[in-house]
C-alpha cells in the first residue's frame, strides 16, 4: 500500500467534569486527529490527546511530530502494513501518542481499503465483547461515594477507583465507595501514589477488611522495579503495571522479574497497535493477562483500544470509558455499550464516521 498524503487537524473538548488522578487534573482535552490517505482513495484517521503529565507531549507537540517527521516517514511510500508501522516507531524518538495517531489511522484506512472491521483483519471477532468499567475520579469521600453511586445506577459493575495521595484519606475514600455501591468489583489505581512499604500495608488492609478488590494498579514510582516485585509478592490482590509498562521490552522486564501479576497496555504509551500486540505476546508466554485501558481520549483513540482488545486473547479486561468524561460524542459510529458491555458497530475500518476539521461539539454524551 501507497500513503498517497497525511494531514493532521486539532480540536478541543470540554470534559463534563473534571478528571483528576494522583498524576493531574484534566477539565478539557486538546487532541489531534491523524488523516491518512492511500493512494486508492481511503482515508483513515488516528487520534492523540495531549497528556503532558503522563506522555510529556502536548497537542503542539504531537502536531509537530505528526506534520514533520511522522509524515515524512510514511508520506509517498510504498510498504506493507507492518512495514509503514515500523517506519512510524522508527521516525523518532518518543512521541508515543502522535505515533499512536497516525499508526492507527494507518491501520483504518488499510482496513477500509479491505472493506473489513479492523479487528478482523487483526485476527479477532466484530462481534466480541468486553465489559468495561467507569472511573471514579480522586476527589474527597463523599464526592467519590455519591460518583459510585451513580456509576452502578447507570449500568457499571466495575468500578476503577483512583487513589494514592494520602493513604489514611485513601482508606476512608474506598470505605465510602464500598457502602455506596456494595455489588460494585473495584479496580484501584494509584498512579504510583504510595510507598512499596506503604502500598503493602494498604492493600492488606484492604484485604483483610474482605473489599471486593480485583486488582491494583501502580502502587509505586515507575521506575522501581524492585518495589512493585516486593508489592506483588506481598499482598494477595493482583498487582498490574501501567506507567512501568511502554513497550515489549518493558513487559518482558516485569514478567521476569515476577514484578507483577498483569499489565495495563495503552496506545498513546505503545506508540500504536502493532507495539500493543507486541505486549501482549509477551503477556500471553509468560501466562499472564492484560488490560487495555486509555488515557484521557477521544472517541477515536478508544475505539482504536476497542478493536485492538478484542483481537487477542491475553487481553481479557479494558478500561474504555474516557469517551463517557466528554461533553461531546463525535464522531460518531465504532462501539456501543449496552449496561456494563461494550461492542463494535462493525463496518470497515474501525467504523467511525470521518471527523471533519473543526468539528463542532455535538451536545450531549452517549453513555
Ligand atoms: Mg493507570
Amino acid at each position: 500500500m501507497t500513503v498517497a498524503a497525511v494531514h493532521c487537524h486539532r480540536h478541543r473538548a470540554p470534559l463534563l467534569r473534571p478528571f483528576v488522578t494522583a498524576a493531574r487534573r484534566t477539565e478539557a482535552v486538546e487532541y489531534v486527529v491523524a488523516e491518512v490517505e492511500l493512494t486508492g482513495g481511503a482515508v483513515g484517521q488516528g487520534s492523540a490527546a495531549e497528556t503532558v503529565a503522563v506522555t510529556g507531549e502536548s497537542a503542539q507537540s504531537i502536531a509537530a511530530a505528526l506534520a514533520g517527521p511522522l509524515r515524512a516517514a510514511v508520506e509517498g511510500a510504498t510498504d506493507t502494513v507492518a512495514g509503514h508501522s515500523a517506519r512510524i516507531a522508527a521516525a523518532l524518538e518518543g512521541a508515543t501518542s502522535a505515533k499512536a495517531a497516525l499508526e492507527v489511522a494507518l491501520h483504518d484506512a488499510w482496513a477500509r481499503a479491505a472493506g473489513r472491521p479492523l479487528v478482523e483483519l487483526l485476527g479477532g471477532d466484530v462481534h466480541g465483547r468486553l465489559r468495561n468499567d467507569m472511573t471514579i475520579s480522586l476527589e474527597d469521600p463523599a464526592v467519590m461515594a455519591a460518583r459510585s453511586r451513580e456509576a452502578v445506577t447507570g449500568g457499571a459493575e466495575i468500578l476503577k477507583i483512583k487513589l494514592g495521595r494520602d493513604v489514611a484519606l485513601d482508606r476512608e475514600r474506598l470505605s465510602a465507595v464500598v457502602e455506596a455501591a456494595p455489588q460494585a468489583r473495584l479496580r484501584l489505581d494509584a498512579n504510583q501514589g504510595w510507598l512499596p512499604a506503604q502500598a503493602i500495608e494498604i492493600i492488606t488492609g484492604f484485604t483483610q477488611a474482605g473489599l471486593p478488590v480485583d486488582l491494583v494498579e501502580q502502587p509505586v514510582a515507575a521506575e522501581d522495579l524492585d518495589g512493585l516485585a516486593r508489592v506483588t509478592a506481598a499482598v494477595d490482590v493482583p498487582i498490574m503495571a501501567d506507567e512501568s509498562v511502554w513497550s515489549a521490552e518493558d513487559a518482558r522486564r516485569l514478567t521476569d522479574a515476577a514484578a507483577c501479576d498483569l499489565l495495563n497496555i495503552k496506545l498513546a504509551k505503545t506508540g500504536g497497535l502493532r507495539g500493543a500486540l507486541a505486549i501482549a505476546d509477551v503477556a500471553a508466554e509468560a501466562g499472564i493477562e492484560c488490560m487495555l485501558g486509555a488515557m484521557m481520549e477521544p472517541r477515536i483513540s478508544v475505539t482504536a483500544a476497542a478493536h485492538l482488545a478484542l483481537a487477542h486473547p491475553a487481553i481479557t479486561m479494558i478500561d474504555l470509558d474516557p469517551p463517557a468524561w466528554f461533553a461531546t460524542s463525535l464522531p460518531r459510529g465504532g462501539y456501543i455499550q449496552e449496561g456494563a458491555w461494550l461492542r463494535l458497530t462493525g463496518g470497515p475500518g474501525l467504523g467511525l464516521e470521518p471527523l471533519p476539521p473543526g468539528a463542532p461539539p455535538a451536545p450531549g454524551g452517549e453513555h
